[in-house]
């Protein structure tokens, strides 16, 4: 992994208000920012649970892409605070059960959690592949799970650079991601590079299905991984 946070700083960022340096024309200041969780949630809801919205306002989302972020977060910490703690969790806000998890666990054990996978099945109604939601169950560290919340927020609010990549991912083979953006499913490839905002440069390249990511240190060898795989199997379709 190129950029590792520490867990008391993913920790921090997700579930405090906190300061941050960010860049200006004049140079570097710091910033106090609320809260990932809170901004992102204010994102779903355009900010009215602040207090300020007359009360009949409904809380219609805003944001397609930051409620389905929101909603998978707070499913996912509730799932994993759950069987830390032995019990199901009130009616706290993810924040809050973060905050508490993150106290009782071990950053490095393994805890299980599930995600949504988008996959195309064979629909004979609509004699089509449809694409269809499924949960399935993964085994994590916490540290990983809050780099990843950490991450898909702050790349909902900043979106990277990506550039695509048609080559299979050299860990799971993967060719094609779908995902959801929008409330819609979106296709990409599997492999993306990641470019630096200021030198436009590959930063990181990672895998949009399994998650595998590689820093500059490992590019040449991941091209020739890459290239490996490729002659693997055209001398495969070349057989058959
Ligand atoms: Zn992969």
């Amino acid at each position: 992994m190129s950029d590792e946070i520490p867990y008391d700083v993913l920790v921090e960022r997700l579930t405090r208000q906190h300061e941050l340096t960010v860049q200006t024309d004049d140079g570097t200041t710091a910033a106090q920012r609320d809260a990932l969780l809170v901004q992102l949630r204010d994102a779903v809801f355009g900010g009215s649970d602040r207090g300020g919205a007359p009360a009949n306002q409904s809380k219609m989302p805003m944001n397609a892409a930051a409620l389905d972020l929101y909603t998978l977060i707070d499913r996912q910490i509730a799932e994993v605070w759950a069987a830390a703690f032995g019990r199901v969790p009130g009616s706290e806000r993810p924040e809050v059960l973060v905050a508490e998890w993150s106290a009782k666990v071990d950053p490095f054990t393994i805890v299980r959690y599930s995600s949504p996978e988008t996959i195309r099945v064979w629909s004979d109604r609509f004699r089509d592949k449809v694409e269809q939601v499924i949960w399935t169950l993964d085994e994590t560290s916490p540290y990983n799970l809050l780099s990843r919340w950490h991450r898909a927020i702050s790349e909902l609010f900043d979106p990277p650079r990506l550039m695509t990549n048609p080559a299979a991912c050299v860990s799971c083979g993967a060719r094609e991601s779908y995902r959801r953006l929008d409330g819609q499913s979106v296709k990409s490839t599997a492999l993306v590079i990641e470019l630096d905002r200021i030198s436009n440069r590959p930063k990181e390249v990672r895998c949009l299905v399994c998650e595998s990511s590689w820093g500059p240190e490992l590019f040449e060898w991941l091209n020739r991984a890459i290239e490996k795989n490729e002659e693997a199997q055209h001398a495969d379709v070349n057989k058959s």
